[in-house]
């Protein structure tokens, strides 16, 4: 994390930010996102100026390394914590302007939530199909409708055959199944999932994946799955990686049909570019082109170039022909 950080230039800048427009036709809406905790005398910047768009029906992984900000940005989402500034809006509820009636509403009929810890999505002493009933009971759904749609998830991620199965008769994978189908219980727009493969093996968690991609299918809903699991970036179409509390950088993976028939899988990755133009520089190309404070940026037709400042061959002819006349 940067040292020469100014909180008031950051907080000013979050502030001043014009907030319409920008997303409208995106089901997530982040801009110029910004969280600071404050532990004692001491203020960590855990989000500074986080943008994020994502539409409807989307199925993105946030990944980055443990303390770049994925399990702060997915509470804020959540509806759990409060942005210290900038603006977020998920399916139209304005997350940093919300009462606390908005706020329950969100919680329970917009949002579906599954965590890395088994233990808390589930109730222990209910089966499998009373915890998916529940979060409907809340809603007063009628007991004939939410019985019906709880059987439904539960087939749909695996387990129609376990509906009476109580957590703890349950492997850990099934346990995150269950999960899913709590958190689509009321048809949420988006499910947010921190880790939810966190404490399970490597086959189990492509399971997972693949349950979550199916649901995005089925049910038209926008699944964010934030993970510091590599792998993640087969199962879905796009993945942005969160480094410092910004987003960094974009994969984004295709399949096409190439002439022989066969499916070819195309990933490839772009650097973010903020509302404003700025970008941030993988770090191994910082570190190997021995990057500091500044740098020169040339533009040509088609593309621009970085180099280095202390390199005298990449300085513009004009500038050297300038300081030779002028000696
Ligand atoms: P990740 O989920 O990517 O591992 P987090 O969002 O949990 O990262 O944390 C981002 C940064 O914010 C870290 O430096 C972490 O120590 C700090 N942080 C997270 N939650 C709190 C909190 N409740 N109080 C103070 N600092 C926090
Ligand atoms: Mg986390």
């Amino acid at each position: 994390m940067s040292e020469s950080l100014d909180f008031q230039e950051l907080r000013e800048r979050a502030a001043t930010t014009e907030r319409i427009a920008y997303g409208i036709d995106s089901v997530i809406a982040c801009d110029n996102l910004v969280k600071i905790y404050k532990v004692a005398e001491l203020e960590v910047v855990a989000l500074q100026g986080l943008d994020l768009l994502v539409d409807q029906g989307e199925f993105i992984a946030i990944v980055g390394a443990s303390g770049s900000g994925k399990s702060t940005l997915l509470n804020i989402l959540g509806g759990l914590d409060v942005p210290s500034a900038g603006a977020a809006a998920v399916a139209g509820y304005d997350l940093l302007n919300m009462s606390s009636e908005d706020r329950t509403r969100y919680r329970r009929q917009v949002i579906g939530f599954v965590w890395q810890q088994t233990a808390r999505n589930l109730l222990p002493y209910l089966s499998a199909q009373e915890n998916v009933e529940l979060p409907m009971i809340l809603e007063g759904t009628p007991r004939g409708i939410r019985h019906a749609r709880a059987t439904e998830l539960l087939e749909l991620v695996g387990l129609g055959d376990r509906t009476d199965h109580r957590p703890e008769q349950l492997s850990g994978g099934e346990q995150q199944r269950v999960a899913i189908a709590v958190s689509l219980a009321n048809a949420p727009s988006v499910i947010f999932a921190d880790e939810p493969t966190g404490e399970l093996d490597t086959a189990t968690s492509s399971e997972i994946f693949e349950v979550l991609r199916t649901v995005n299918q089925d049910q038209g809903v926008t699944v964010v799955v934030v993970t510091h699991d590599p792998l993640v970036s087969e199962h879905v179409n796009r993945t942005v990686a969160i480094r410092d509390g910004r987003t960094s950088t974009e994969t984004l993976r295709r399949t096409e049909i190439d002439e022989a028939g066969e499916t070819q899988t195309y990933a490839e990755e772009f650097v973010v570019l903020d509302r404003v133009g700025r970008l941030q520089l993988p770090e191994h190309y910082v570190d190997s082109l021995e990057l500091k404070r500044r740098v020169r940026l040339t533009l040509d037709d088609d593309h621009a170039n970085v180099w280095p400042d202390t390199d005298e061959r990449y300085r513009p002819a004009r500038e050297r022909e300038t300081e030779e006349v002028g000696e």
